[in-house]
């Protein structure tokens, strides 16, 4: 969904099932090593008459039954995919994680060289905290000054899930009831199956999951079905198969109990990385951030307009109020549209900087007066800007906008 440089081939936030009404499901798709299952997107918004079939009874998922001397159940498989967990290293029980995944996928995991390190764990722990906020419910809040590139907490995720229902029968279920009976089915049915994932949890996880926020109270989903659709990041590090398939189709949704309480904003100041050596989700700050502030992350594309923006919000339910939306105008479009372009132009900028200059310093402000300084182009501007004035011959200018670089090349990481 976003093509911001922190989150291209890293961790993303996406709309978990973003197809709207009416919904589909897409053809199982062969792999030379691994059958991916079929995959099926239900919808979001209010369906009207969500009475499930009469005839409908509820399959009966099993639970593990077996519990291992480290207090996690052992691994069971139900329909094709299977009930696992990564046990805490020793760290705290919450670092716990529970997985419902293809076997060779888990496999593919496991497996990565080095795995399992612990947790990293940032110097301080105490320079956010979770609190309610007037309109947003809970929000993560900076306690502190925090500075761009810090690491403010990380975590491994309560749960990974797929990142669409996989139940194999989805076909013949719709085929029974029809599209909209079935559809209630599916997630029916496909909520029964995460009821064992979450059945496995330690209760300090399955606590912490349940208290999450749900936007999908009146689209068909269950209770869990609607957390995980409402606080779902992806990863592009686990997929089923040797390659990511179009609309997550084999990918997993992973949740997290910090993570997902940090709200959206078009205009972030946190990022994340998602490791899978130490299967944890790491939260950076993009830029400084001031004690008392929110800390927001963009479940959107930031270079696009607000209407493009509002619609790619819509399947989480969030409508957007931060002071791009609110004061979006025809110029912060633009602005928005068109700043990866711009820094483009930097070779033909540096054939003559005195003329130039300020084209640079103009990309530099619209990207500060819309919020976006921990993009990748806000770094590649401070470093034109600097370059430009050694350049002119002007090495006090020249540093200051140094300075700022090398900052914001702590997340931005360019090498130059
Ligand atoms: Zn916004």
């Amino acid at each position: 969904m976003k093509r911001g440089f922190l989150n291209s081939t890293k961790a993303r936030k996406q709309a978990l099932y973003p197809a709207s009404a009416p919904s589909q499901v897409t053809a199982p798709v062969a792999c030379p090593n691994q059958q991916v299952q079929l995959a099926y997107k239900p919808r979001y918004g209010k369906v009207e008459n969500r009475e499930l079939p009469k005839d409908y009874t509820p399959s009966s998922v099993p639970m593990s039954d077996c519990m291992q001397s480290n207090g996690v159940y052992k691994d069971h498989a139900v329909k094709g995919l299977t009930f696992t967990t990564i046990a805490s290293d020793g760290g705290p029980a919450g670092d716990n994680t529970e997985l419902l995944l293809e076997a060779p996928t888990k496999q593919k995991i496991v497996s990565t060289p080095g795995f399992l390190k612990p947790v990293p764990r940032p110097s301080d722990s105490a320079c956010y905290a979770v609190r309610s906020t007037p309109d947003m419910g809970l929000g993560c809040f900076a306690t502190r000054a925090i500075e761009a590139g810090e690491i403010i907490f990380a975590e491994r995720p309560l749960l990974v899930v797929p990142a669409a229902c996989r139940l194999g029968n989805s076909s013949q279920i719709i085929a029974r009831y029809g599209i909209h009976q079935g559809n209630l089915v599916v997630l029916a049915e496909w909520e029964k199956v995460l009821e064992v994932a979450v059945a496995r949890m330690t209760e300090e996880n399955r606590t912490a999951f349940m208290a999450l926020a749900n936007n999908h109270k009146e689209d068909g989903s269950g209770p869990i079905l609607g957390i995980v659709r409402t606080n779902g990041y992806t990863t592009d590090k686990i997929f089923d198969g040797p390659v990511r398939l179009a609309n997550s189709a084999n990918m997993y949704s992973l949740i997290l109990k910090i993570g997902s309480r940090v709200n959206h904003s078009c205009r972030p100041n946190v990022a994340y990385d998602f490791d899978l050596v130490s299967f944890s989700f790491s939260f950076k700050a993009l830029k400084d951030i001031a004690a008392g502030e929110q800390l927001f992350y963009s479940y959107c594309d930031v270079n696009v307009s607000a209407s493009v923006r509002r619609s790619q919000l819509a399947p989480y339910g969030v409508v957007c109020k931060c002071l791009s939306c609110i004061n979006a105008t025809p110029v912060s479009d633009k602005i928005r549209m068109e700043f990866e372009n711009r820094i483009g132009n930097t070779a033909k900028w540096m054939m003559d900087p005195g003329a130039n200059i300020h084209h640079a310093l103009k990309l530099r402000q619209d990207l500060i007066d819309e919020g976006l300084e921990g993009q990748r182009t806000y770094a590649c501007c401070l470093y034109a800007i600097s370059m430009m004035y050694m350049a002119m011959g002007e090495p006090i200018q020249q540093q200051i906008f140094q300075n700022e670089f090398e900052k914001y090349n702590h997340v931005a990481k360019l090498r130059v």
